[in-house]
């Protein structure tokens, strides 16, 4: 049976452009960034390329912007505690959504512990954060707000340009997670004021193991990994050459082929879309529109989200999510569906289609088909 990847939010396979770009970086042109001598200086010459890609890819000001790390955990990381520490003069409240991913509430409940103020910005059932309550909260030593760009698990794309306002009337930095947008709709950091930014090379069919972290000119961080210096001295360690040519070279290649694959990817989903809200009792998660080109999340009553992905994936070779990857060890129901009002037993039935450049419009009998079967025969299983 043909396999039918559906969780590219959680992983997906590296373009082979990128990897025949980034090859010869493991291989002939292995060096250390910060050795002087000539197979140096090649070495430092890709991470400035994969830089300026990274930066056109957000209209960045400048490629000296772009600060590269270890993956989009790490860049919030820096960016949420770098920020609070480095600015703790201006104030010590921070804000986030409350469907920021783990790797956002987790340092900001980390500051909370060491003296920080922490206030959750709620958001409506669409999952758009709540624009009156955001102005009211904010106050002058709120020195970091983060907001997501778009959201991984029900896949609303939060109104950036408008929250930057806000925060920036009432608080002073805001910082977007946009690991799930990035290289899948346009992002223009300076058009829609835009403090910091994070973004993943996975998540654009770049190599695991590189990120990056936008820092607007004239924002101070304090390093959160001492060591050699690297990366301005923000973010010591030895380069992962490899991973960090393969990502410029995926933002390169995303940012070409943007228009073409956004509209190709919108026409698959709102099919996938229109074909399982047929079934009964079925819901969207999520904006009805204002979501991600690639992303289509429902949830079903009676079942749960475990069984239909383990069904989805034995018995029609699909894979599909029940949310976030990086939560999915627990059997808590995902706090992004709690926040936007589900009830816990309702939160529990959901699964997430994340689309990538394998997936074809010609596929979407076979999915819907496998949803309505599995969906019906967890239904006559079910005690609910
Ligand atoms: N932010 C968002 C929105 C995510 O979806 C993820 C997971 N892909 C992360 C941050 C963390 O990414 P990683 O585990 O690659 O560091």
């Amino acid at each position: 049976m043909e396999k039918i990847y559906l969780d590219h939010a959680s992983a997906m396979s590296v373009d082979p452009r990128v990897l025949e770009f980034a090859k010869q970086y493991l291989k002939e042109d292995f060096g250390n960034p910060s050795s002087l001598h000539s197979v140096g200086l090649t070495a430092k010459r890709a991470i400035e390329d994969a830089r300026k890609k990274v930066a056109e890819l957000i209209n960045a000001e400048n490629e000296t912007c772009i600060l590269i790390t270890g993956g989009a955990t790490e860049s919030n990381n820096l960016a949420i505690k770098g920020t609070a520490l480095r600015n703790i003069g201006k104030g010590k409240k921070v804000a986030a959504s409350a469907i920021e991913h783990i790797s956002v509430l987790n340092p900001m409940k980390e500051l909370q512990k060491s003296g920080f103020e922490l206030t959750i910005i709620p958001v409506d059932s669409t999952g758009l954060v709540e624009s009156e309550k955001l102005n009211d909260i904010l106050t002058k030593d709120t020195t970091l707000t983060s907001i997501m760009y778009a959201n991984n698990e029900i896949g609303t794309i939060e109104p950036i340009k408008k929250i930057s306002e806000i925060v920036h009337k009432k608080g002073l930095y805001l910082h977007v997670d946009a690991t799930a947008a990035a290289g899948r709709i346009p992002i223009d950091v300076q058009n829609e004021g835009i403090d910091l930014l994070t973004l993943s090379s996975n998540d654009m069919y770049g190599p695991q193991g590189a990120g990056a972290l936008y820092i607007k000119p004239g924002i101070k961080l304090q390093s959160i990994l001492p060591g050699g210096g690297q990366e301005r001295g923000l973010r010591s360690g030895t380069e992962n050459l490899f991973a960090v040519a393969g990502m410029g070279e995926a933002a390169r290649i995303a940012k070409d082929e943007m228009e073409q694959e956004k509209k190709r990817l919108e026409e698959i989903r709102d099919k996938l879309i229109s074909e399982i809200l047929k079934i009964d009792k079925s819901y969207l998660t999520g904006h009805p529109t204002q979501r991600l080109p690639h992303h289509a999340s429902f949830r079903f009553s009676g079942i749960e989200g475990e069984s239909i992905l383990l069904n989805m994936d034995m018995i029609y070779n699909i894979q599909v999510s029940t949310g976030s990857a990086c939560s999915s060890k627990t059997l808590e129901p995902s706090h992004v569906l709690l926040a936007i009002g589900l009830k816990h037993e309702e939160a529990h039935g959901s699964m997430v289609l994340t689309l990538g450049r394998a997936n074809k419009v010609e596929q979407v009998p076979m999915i819907t088909k496998a949803v309505k079967e599995t969906v019906e025969r967890l239904r006559k299983l079910s005690p609910l």
